[in-house]
């Protein structure tokens, strides 16, 4: 089976593990520090505060925005559940608009709707889906226009750029994740970006139980620390990011050229002056179920992100969130199927799997 996802681990990973292992400082240490300021730099950002995982980079990037209990936060309704679990986690209400069905993005033009309709909008949380950052233009002119926080969910876009410019860098706040399966890793982990410098300050408290001196705890903070064991997997992974996008980007692009005249999938979309880093390379097809079936059959793993929006969640749903909210949302939701891309498949894998794919009979 050629799976949908594999971490690499290399040899600087193992090194500086046991480097970690033996100095026996494996909480928080210099390596977190360093990964820190590596990852901000490599970003474009000042700051950067290592944390526990994606998930809780989400919460502290929302609380560092400000976000309260019974505020409104505006976000996409087709993404991971952490992104929506997040504004939850701080008491807030999400409010779903609907994606740009080319990009699978939030909708600038939704959004902007929705702004006009509700008033005291907090903040808005996008997410830069599958590696393609959002339209950044049209979102940074109705922050200017509307005055919202804007929080990046950047978990799988490490490395993505709009016009050049690195995705997590346009926000208040960026919330990273290095969990396993994302394009660099350090098992469990993430990461929050600004460049603010109070921010940054009260950042590093959220994380560490409000602490603001040894014995003073000021605000109410968390345990989302990073480890330095972490840390220094993600130092070594940051070394070969940029190389394993590349690959990325390659096999996408050997895809797109096989596939494109294929009539009964679409293959992804990618604007001009986007860098798509393909942390999943995803195809539209109508009737799903028998082509993932066809597919492992032949060996070919894949993958279904997401099939459901996240309002229509038993939990959700329990909120009072109703099915229907979200049309091109929803629609997605039936017909996304992202196949291998990672950069530890093969050569003969890629063509495998393109003769695979082309082979497939409706
Ligand atoms: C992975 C992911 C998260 C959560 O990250 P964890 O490290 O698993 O907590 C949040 N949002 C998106 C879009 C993700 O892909």
């Amino acid at each position: 089976m050629i799976n949908v996802a594999c971490p690499v681990i290399g040899k600087k990973e193992r090194q500086l593990i046991k480097e970690v292992l033996d100095s026996k400082i494996l909480a928080s240490g210099k390596y977190v520090t360093q990964f820190e300021q590596s990852f901000s730099k490599y970003c474009g950002t000042k700051y950067a505060i290592a944390n526990a995982n994606g998930t809780t980079s989400l919460h502290t990037a929302l609380l560092m925005c400000g976000i309260k209990s019974q505020d409104k936060v505006i976000t996409t309704p087709f993404s991971f559940i952490a992104t929506a679990n997040s504004i939850l986690m701080c008491g807030a209400k999400p409010i779903f608009v609907d994606i740009d069905p080319k990009t699978f993005n939030i909708d600038p033009l939704e959004l902007e709707e929705t702004l006009k309709r509700e008033k005291n909008v907090k903040a808005v949380l996008i997410v830069h889906l599958y590696g393609l950052a959002c339209d950044m233009d049209a979102i940074l002119e109705l922050k200017k226009k509307y005055g919202f926080k804007l929080i990046e969910d950047a978990c799988q876009a490490h490395g993505a750029e709009f016009k050049n410019k690195k995705v997590g860098s346009f926000g208040d706040a960026s919330a990273f994740s290095f969990y396993a399966t994302k394009n660099m890793m350090t098992g469990e982990g993430g990461m929050v970006l600004t460049n603010n410098k109070n921010s940054d300050k009260y950042g590093r408290q959220i994380i560490n139980h409000g602490r603001e001196s040894h014995s003073t705890h000021t605000v109410l903070g968390y345990n989302y620390r990073l480890t330095n064991l972490a840390a220094a997997i993600g130092i070594a992974q940051l070394e070969q990011l940029e190389s394993w996008i590349k690959k990325r980007i390659e096999i996408a692009n050997m895809y797109n050229e096989a596939f494109k005249e294929l009539d009964f999938l679409q293959i992804p979309f990618v604007p001009k002056h986007y860098r798509h880093v393909f942390h999943q390379y995803t195809l539209r097809v109508n009737q799903r179920d028998k082509f993932i079936k066809y597919l492992a059959k032949n060996d070919i793993g894949s993958g279904i992100y997401y099939n459901t929006v996240m309002y229509n969640q038993p939990f959700y749903k329990q909120l009072g969130y109703k099915h229907g909210l979200c049309k091109e949302a929803e629609k997605a939701a039936q017909e996304v199927i992202s196949i291998p891309v990672h950069p530890s498949i093969k050569n003969n894998e890629i063509l495998k799997i393109i003769k695979v794919v082309q082979g497939y009979k409706k």
